[in-house]
Protein backbone atom coordinates (compact mmCIF):
# COMPACT_ATOMS: atom_id res chain seq x y z
CA UNK A 1 0.00 0.00 0.00
CA UNK A 2 1.53 4.02 -0.69
CA UNK A 3 1.72 4.70 2.98
CA UNK A 4 2.11 8.54 3.60
CA UNK A 5 5.64 9.31 5.14
CA UNK A 6 7.01 12.39 7.27
CA UNK A 7 10.58 12.37 4.72
CA UNK A 8 10.37 12.70 1.41
CA UNK A 9 10.68 9.69 -0.57
CA UNK A 10 12.48 8.75 -3.62
CA UNK A 11 10.12 7.19 -6.05
CA UNK A 12 10.99 3.70 -6.31
CA UNK A 13 7.82 1.68 -6.93
CA UNK A 14 6.33 4.19 -9.45
CA UNK A 15 3.85 1.18 -10.98
CA UNK A 16 2.44 1.11 -7.38
CA UNK A 17 1.80 5.04 -7.06
CA UNK A 18 0.11 4.59 -10.66
CA UNK A 19 -2.34 1.73 -9.87
CA UNK A 20 -2.80 3.81 -6.29
CA UNK A 21 -4.03 6.84 -8.42
CA UNK A 22 -6.89 7.81 -10.34
CA UNK A 23 -5.58 11.23 -11.13
CA UNK A 24 -2.11 13.10 -12.18
CA UNK A 25 -2.94 16.62 -11.80
CA UNK A 26 0.93 18.08 -13.33
CA UNK A 27 2.18 21.60 -12.91
CA UNK A 28 3.22 22.89 -15.97
CA UNK A 29 6.54 25.65 -15.85
CA UNK A 30 9.54 22.85 -14.47
CA UNK A 31 7.63 19.65 -14.85
CA UNK A 32 6.13 19.74 -18.62
CA UNK A 33 7.98 22.56 -20.26
CA UNK A 34 10.73 24.89 -19.09
CA UNK A 35 10.17 28.42 -20.97
CA UNK A 36 9.58 26.76 -24.15
CA UNK A 37 11.40 23.54 -24.28
CA UNK A 38 9.87 20.46 -23.63
CA UNK A 39 11.58 18.40 -20.84
CA UNK A 40 12.69 14.74 -21.74
CA UNK A 41 10.46 11.77 -21.73
CA UNK A 42 7.35 13.99 -21.17
CA UNK A 43 4.82 12.99 -23.96
CA UNK A 44 6.20 8.97 -23.38
CA UNK A 45 4.93 9.49 -19.81
CA UNK A 46 1.58 11.27 -21.08
CA UNK A 47 0.71 8.49 -23.10
CA UNK A 48 1.30 5.70 -20.65
CA UNK A 49 -0.42 7.20 -18.09
CA UNK A 50 -3.36 7.97 -20.77
CA UNK A 51 -3.28 4.17 -21.91
CA UNK A 52 -3.69 2.76 -18.41
CA UNK A 53 -7.22 5.40 -17.98
CA UNK A 54 -5.80 7.59 -15.68
CA UNK A 55 -7.18 10.98 -15.81
CA UNK A 56 -4.70 13.94 -16.77
CA UNK A 57 -4.76 17.61 -15.79
CA UNK A 58 -2.30 20.35 -16.14
CA UNK A 59 -2.21 23.26 -13.56
CA UNK A 60 -0.12 26.49 -14.06
CA UNK A 61 0.28 29.33 -11.60
CA UNK A 62 0.78 32.02 -15.27
CA UNK A 63 -1.86 34.09 -15.65
CA UNK A 64 -0.37 35.54 -19.02
CA UNK A 65 -2.98 33.03 -20.98
CA UNK A 66 -5.50 31.53 -21.33
CA UNK A 67 -7.12 28.11 -21.44
CA UNK A 68 -7.12 28.08 -25.28
CA UNK A 69 -3.65 30.03 -25.45
CA UNK A 70 -2.26 27.07 -23.22
CA UNK A 71 -3.91 24.79 -25.75
CA UNK A 72 -1.75 26.42 -28.69
CA UNK A 73 1.15 26.07 -26.44
CA UNK A 74 0.93 22.08 -25.75
CA UNK A 75 0.10 21.36 -29.64
CA UNK A 76 3.03 23.51 -30.29
CA UNK A 77 5.26 21.13 -28.02
CA UNK A 78 3.75 18.26 -30.01
CA UNK A 79 1.07 17.02 -27.00
CA UNK A 80 -2.16 16.21 -27.21
CA UNK A 81 -4.08 18.00 -24.36
CA UNK A 82 -7.47 19.47 -24.65
CA UNK A 83 -8.84 22.93 -23.10
CA UNK A 84 -10.82 21.36 -20.87
CA UNK A 85 -8.05 19.27 -19.40
CA UNK A 86 -6.07 22.73 -18.89
CA UNK A 87 -6.11 24.68 -15.80
CA UNK A 88 -4.47 28.32 -15.53
CA UNK A 89 -4.72 30.77 -12.86
CA UNK A 90 -6.63 32.86 -15.36
CA UNK A 91 -9.46 30.50 -15.89
CA UNK A 92 -9.17 29.55 -11.69
CA UNK A 93 -9.85 33.90 -11.42
CA UNK A 94 -12.94 33.41 -14.07
CA UNK A 95 -14.22 30.35 -12.20
CA UNK A 96 -13.98 31.17 -9.11
CA UNK A 97 -16.33 34.48 -9.67
CA UNK A 98 -18.63 32.31 -11.17
CA UNK A 99 -18.49 29.74 -7.83
CA UNK A 100 -19.58 33.07 -5.97
CA UNK A 101 -22.11 34.22 -8.91
CA UNK A 102 -20.56 37.16 -9.11
CA UNK A 103 -23.27 40.04 -10.87
CA UNK A 104 -22.90 39.96 -14.39
CA UNK A 105 -24.23 43.70 -13.76
CA UNK A 106 -21.30 44.50 -11.98
CA UNK A 107 -17.26 44.63 -13.39
CA UNK A 108 -14.32 43.22 -12.51
CA UNK A 109 -11.08 45.51 -12.67
CA UNK A 110 -7.63 43.73 -14.10
CA UNK A 111 -4.29 44.22 -13.00
CA UNK A 112 -2.48 41.59 -15.55
CA UNK A 113 -2.28 40.19 -19.07
CA UNK A 114 -4.78 38.84 -21.77
CA UNK A 115 -4.89 35.53 -20.18
CA UNK A 116 -7.14 37.16 -17.55
CA UNK A 117 -9.22 39.34 -19.96
CA UNK A 118 -10.48 36.46 -22.29
CA UNK A 119 -11.24 34.29 -19.44
CA UNK A 120 -13.71 36.36 -18.19
CA UNK A 121 -15.17 37.70 -21.37
CA UNK A 122 -15.84 33.74 -21.88
CA UNK A 123 -17.70 33.54 -18.94
CA UNK A 124 -19.34 36.38 -19.56
CA UNK A 125 -18.32 38.78 -17.27
CA UNK A 126 -17.72 42.88 -17.87
CA UNK A 127 -14.76 44.10 -17.36
CA UNK A 128 -12.07 46.57 -17.65
CA UNK A 129 -7.82 47.71 -17.42
CA UNK A 130 -5.75 44.99 -18.96
CA UNK A 131 -2.31 45.58 -19.92
CA UNK A 132 -2.65 48.69 -22.03
CA UNK A 133 -4.16 50.25 -18.90
CA UNK A 134 -2.85 53.70 -17.24
CA UNK A 135 0.55 53.75 -19.01
CA UNK A 136 1.44 57.70 -19.24
CA UNK A 137 2.62 59.07 -16.36
CA UNK A 138 -0.07 60.91 -14.25
CA UNK A 139 0.31 64.43 -13.90
CA UNK A 140 -0.73 65.56 -10.31
CA UNK A 141 -1.98 68.91 -11.15
CA UNK A 142 -3.23 71.08 -7.58
CA UNK A 143 -6.98 69.43 -7.09
CA UNK A 144 -6.82 66.35 -9.38
CA UNK A 145 -8.61 63.48 -8.49
CA UNK A 146 -8.86 60.42 -10.43
CA UNK A 147 -12.23 58.83 -11.25
CA UNK A 148 -13.20 55.60 -10.74
CA UNK A 149 -16.48 52.90 -11.96
CA UNK A 150 -18.30 52.14 -8.90
CA UNK A 151 -19.93 49.48 -10.66
CA UNK A 152 -16.32 47.65 -10.05
CA UNK A 153 -17.18 44.84 -7.65
CA UNK A 154 -14.28 42.54 -8.14
CA UNK A 155 -10.13 43.74 -8.17
CA UNK A 156 -8.30 40.58 -10.36
CA UNK A 157 -4.48 40.68 -10.05
CA UNK A 158 -1.85 38.76 -12.27
CA UNK A 159 0.54 38.62 -13.66
CA UNK A 160 1.40 42.26 -15.27
CA UNK A 161 4.64 43.35 -17.26
CA UNK A 162 2.59 46.15 -17.85
CA UNK A 163 2.49 47.35 -14.27
CA UNK A 164 2.03 50.89 -13.57
CA UNK A 165 0.98 53.19 -10.73
CA UNK A 166 -2.03 54.12 -12.55
CA UNK A 167 -3.10 50.54 -12.41
CA UNK A 168 -2.39 50.71 -8.33
CA UNK A 169 -4.22 53.72 -7.72
CA UNK A 170 -7.35 52.70 -9.71
CA UNK A 171 -7.38 49.19 -8.21
CA UNK A 172 -6.83 50.73 -4.92
CA UNK A 173 -9.48 53.27 -4.96
CA UNK A 174 -12.14 50.35 -6.39
CA UNK A 175 -11.22 48.23 -3.18
CA UNK A 176 -11.28 51.41 -0.97
CA UNK A 177 -14.35 53.07 -1.89
CA UNK A 178 -16.66 50.66 -3.54
CA UNK A 179 -18.76 48.66 -1.07
CA UNK A 180 -18.26 44.63 -0.63
CA UNK A 181 -15.27 44.66 -3.57
CA UNK A 182 -13.28 41.86 -3.83
CA UNK A 183 -9.62 41.55 -4.00
CA UNK A 184 -8.09 38.41 -5.83
CA UNK A 185 -5.36 37.34 -6.86
CA UNK A 186 -4.61 35.01 -9.42
CA UNK A 187 -1.49 33.08 -7.66
CA UNK A 188 1.39 35.00 -5.32
CA UNK A 189 4.42 33.31 -6.69
CA UNK A 190 7.21 35.17 -5.55
CA UNK A 191 9.71 34.79 -8.58
CA UNK A 192 9.26 33.37 -12.17
CA UNK A 193 11.56 32.10 -14.77
CA UNK A 194 11.26 34.40 -17.43
CA UNK A 195 14.63 33.44 -18.84
CA UNK A 196 17.09 31.24 -17.62
CA UNK A 197 19.68 33.13 -16.62
CA UNK A 198 18.16 34.88 -13.36
CA UNK A 199 15.17 34.94 -10.95
CA UNK A 200 12.57 37.27 -12.11
CA UNK A 201 9.76 39.22 -9.85
CA UNK A 202 6.63 36.62 -10.18
CA UNK A 203 2.64 37.89 -9.82
CA UNK A 204 3.55 38.15 -6.05
CA UNK A 205 4.85 41.65 -6.85
CA UNK A 206 1.80 43.07 -8.77
CA UNK A 207 -0.34 41.61 -5.49
CA UNK A 208 2.15 43.15 -2.76
CA UNK A 209 1.76 46.36 -4.51
CA UNK A 210 -2.01 46.28 -3.97
CA UNK A 211 -1.88 44.69 -0.50
CA UNK A 212 0.44 47.50 0.56
CA UNK A 213 -1.69 50.19 -0.69
CA UNK A 214 -5.02 48.72 0.57
CA UNK A 215 -3.70 47.14 3.57
CA UNK A 216 -5.75 43.21 2.98
CA UNK A 217 -4.91 40.28 1.83
CA UNK A 218 -5.67 39.24 -1.08
CA UNK A 219 -8.20 35.97 -1.80
CA UNK A 220 -6.01 33.76 -4.29
CA UNK A 221 -7.69 31.52 -6.68
CA UNK A 222 -5.20 28.93 -7.70
CA UNK A 223 -2.48 26.25 -5.93
CA UNK A 224 -2.14 28.97 -2.80
CA UNK A 225 -5.66 27.56 -2.11
CA UNK A 226 -7.59 24.89 -1.27
CA UNK A 227 -10.39 26.38 -3.78
CA UNK A 228 -9.31 24.80 -7.24
CA UNK A 229 -8.36 21.24 -5.80
CA UNK A 230 -12.17 21.17 -4.55
CA UNK A 231 -12.75 22.33 -8.04
CA UNK A 232 -11.16 19.76 -10.11
CA UNK A 233 -12.48 17.06 -7.61
CA UNK A 234 -15.95 18.02 -7.96
CA UNK A 235 -16.05 18.98 -11.85
CA UNK A 236 -14.26 15.19 -12.15
CA UNK A 237 -15.61 13.61 -9.53
CA UNK A 238 -13.06 12.14 -8.02
CA UNK A 239 -11.32 11.74 -4.77
CA UNK A 240 -8.78 13.94 -3.49
CA UNK A 241 -6.65 10.92 -1.52
CA UNK A 242 -6.68 9.09 -4.99
CA UNK A 243 -5.06 12.37 -7.64
CA UNK A 244 -1.65 13.58 -7.45
CA UNK A 245 0.09 16.55 -7.49
CA UNK A 246 3.09 16.10 -9.48
CA UNK A 247 5.12 19.63 -9.05
CA UNK A 248 8.57 21.33 -8.95
CA UNK A 249 7.92 23.61 -6.07
CA UNK A 250 7.29 23.45 -2.66
CA UNK A 251 5.62 26.70 -1.44
CA UNK A 252 2.95 26.00 -4.33
CA UNK A 253 2.64 22.78 -5.68
CA UNK A 254 3.70 20.26 -3.01
CA UNK A 255 1.61 22.48 -0.44
CA UNK A 256 -1.39 22.53 -2.86
CA UNK A 257 -1.54 19.08 -3.02
CA UNK A 258 -0.88 18.24 1.15
CA UNK A 259 -3.50 20.38 1.86
CA UNK A 260 -5.89 18.95 -0.87
CA UNK A 261 -5.47 15.55 1.24
CA UNK A 262 -3.60 14.04 -2.50
CA UNK A 263 -0.46 12.63 -2.83
CA UNK A 264 2.43 14.71 -3.69
CA UNK A 265 5.36 14.16 -6.08
CA UNK A 266 7.86 16.35 -6.25
CA UNK A 267 9.85 16.76 -9.70
CA UNK A 268 13.34 17.75 -9.38
CA UNK A 269 13.63 18.91 -13.47
CA UNK A 270 12.50 22.91 -12.21
CA UNK A 271 13.01 25.14 -9.11
CA UNK A 272 13.24 22.68 -6.29
CA UNK A 273 16.93 20.90 -6.32
CA UNK A 274 17.54 17.47 -3.59
CA UNK A 275 19.75 19.96 -2.00
CA UNK A 276 16.42 22.24 -0.87
CA UNK A 277 14.64 19.41 -0.33
CA UNK A 278 16.63 17.95 2.26
CA UNK A 279 17.31 21.12 3.49
CA UNK A 280 16.79 21.46 7.56
CA UNK A 281 15.23 24.67 6.40
CA UNK A 282 12.68 23.22 4.36
CA UNK A 283 9.37 22.39 6.12
CA UNK A 284 7.16 21.28 3.32
CA UNK A 285 7.68 17.39 2.78
CA UNK A 286 6.67 15.43 -0.29
CA UNK A 287 5.78 12.04 -0.06
CA UNK A 288 8.18 11.18 -3.14
CA UNK A 289 10.66 12.63 -5.09
CA UNK A 290 12.47 12.05 -8.80
CA UNK A 291 13.87 13.56 -11.09
CA UNK A 292 11.46 13.94 -14.02
CA UNK A 293 7.85 12.77 -14.59
CA UNK A 294 9.42 10.15 -16.89
CA UNK A 295 10.64 8.17 -13.90
CA UNK A 296 6.98 7.36 -13.45
CA UNK A 297 7.86 5.28 -16.29
CA UNK A 298 10.67 3.66 -14.72
CA UNK A 299 10.10 0.02 -13.57
CA UNK A 300 11.03 -1.11 -9.85
CA UNK A 301 14.31 -2.74 -9.37
CA UNK A 302 13.67 -6.04 -8.19
N1 LIG B 1 3.89 33.09 -13.23
C1 LIG B 1 4.59 33.44 -14.31
C2 LIG B 1 4.46 34.83 -14.82
C3 LIG B 1 5.43 32.54 -14.97
O1 LIG B 1 6.14 32.93 -16.04
C4 LIG B 1 5.52 31.22 -14.45
C5 LIG B 1 6.37 30.24 -15.11
O2 LIG B 1 6.73 30.33 -16.29
C6 LIG B 1 4.77 30.89 -13.33
C7 LIG B 1 3.96 31.83 -12.74
C8 LIG B 1 4.80 29.53 -12.72
O3 LIG B 1 4.21 28.60 -13.60
P1 LIG B 1 3.86 27.13 -13.11
O4 LIG B 1 2.78 27.23 -12.10
O5 LIG B 1 3.44 26.43 -14.39
O6 LIG B 1 5.11 26.56 -12.58
CA1 LIG C 1 6.28 24.99 -11.69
Amino acid sequence: AIRASSAAQPLQNADELIDFVETFIFDCDGVIWKGDSLIDGVPQTLDMLRSKGKILVFVTNNSTKSRKQYGKKFGQLGLTVTEEEIFASSFAAAAYLQSINFPKDKKVYVIGEDGILKELELAGFQYLGGPEDGGKKIELKPGYLMEHDESVGAVVVGFDRYFNYYKVQYGTLCIHENPGCLFIATNRDAVTHLTDAQEWAGGGSMVGAISGSTQREPLVVWKQSTFMMDYLATKFGILKSQICMVGDRLDTDILFGQNGGSKTLLVLSGVTSLFMLQSPNNSIQTNFYANKISDLSLKAAT
